[in-house]
């Protein structure tokens, strides 16, 4: 009785181990399987983007939060100096008063994107709300310049559950940026340029601003920017342009 025991325990040992790894092994495998597919299909069912695949040495620069009087026309003063177009993604409120700009912008053969109504937390908004959002926001493009942004970035680049919805049911593709131009430790225009010249890579895009608070150092930091990021070969594109090898 006690050889039988012993052979006994080891094989119990054993086939308790196999049934562990039967029943913990597949179910990782399973769990991994979904969460991964889960992922991608999130990624794949709302339209959102990071930066242009592309090994080309392309970027695009985009301004946030005009359109407004102090800033734009002096941006868009130095984007035609050195021909360079750039994607302005537009507050609602901002377009209702200063229509005239943001018809400038699209004559001048830059692209709008959607940038909510009034620039708010969006996380804090219920799904009604932040549709209310970006519809009123479409209107007020359309009207004062006849085009219907396909793009919008969400205030604060936040995402969730109920921006992603509702980004999806105005048909929008989500832009999101890589670098930001405003960096408040680095004081002088030169510095910010080397900042975002040290950090680009093919298919970056650039963050900066147009509006809500005072951007003098961004109006005098981009032709900087321009220079340096020319210097090491790179072209400026719009957004659309950057992201059409995306899918
Ligand atoms: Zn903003």
């Amino acid at each position: 009785m006690i050889t039988v025991k012993r052979v006994q325990l080891p094989v119990l040992a054993l086939l308790a181990m196999v049934a562990v790894l039967l029943f913990t092994i597949p179910r990782q495998l399973i769990n991994h399987y979904l969460f991964v597919r889960s992922a991608i299909a999130l990624v794949d069912r709302v339209d959102i983007e990071w930066m242009g695949y592309t090994s080309q040495k392309v970027v695009a620069l985009t301004f946030d939060d005009g359109p407004d009087p102090r800033y734009t026309p002096a941006i868009l003063k130095i984007l035609a100096e050195y021909k360079i177009p750039a994607t302005f993604f537009l507050v609602g409120t901002n377009v209702r008063r200063h229509p005239e700009l943001v018809r400038a912008e699209i004559a001048a053969g830059h692209q709008v994107g959607n940038h909510t109504l009034s620039h708010p937390h969006l996380r804090r908004l219920t799904l009604p709300q932040i549709e209310k959002q970006i519809a009123a926001t479409d209107r007020a493009i359309a009207e004062a310049a006849g085009v219907e942004p396909l793009l919008f970035r969400p205030p604060y680049e936040e995402l969730s559950e109920n921006i992603l919805a509702a980004s999806r049911l105005a048909r929008k593709k989500i832009v999101m940026s890589t670098i930001t131009v405003e960096h408040h430790v680095l004081p002088t225009p030169q510095q910010k340029a080397n900042r975002v010249a040290k950090m680009v890579f093919p298919g970056a895009i650039i963050l900066a601003h147009d509006g809500r608070v005072n951007r003098t150092d961004t109006v005098a930091a981009l032709p900087e920017i321009i220079r340096a990021l020319q210097a090491k070969g790179y072209r400026f594109v719009t957004l659309t342009e950057l992201l059409q090898h995306n899918r």
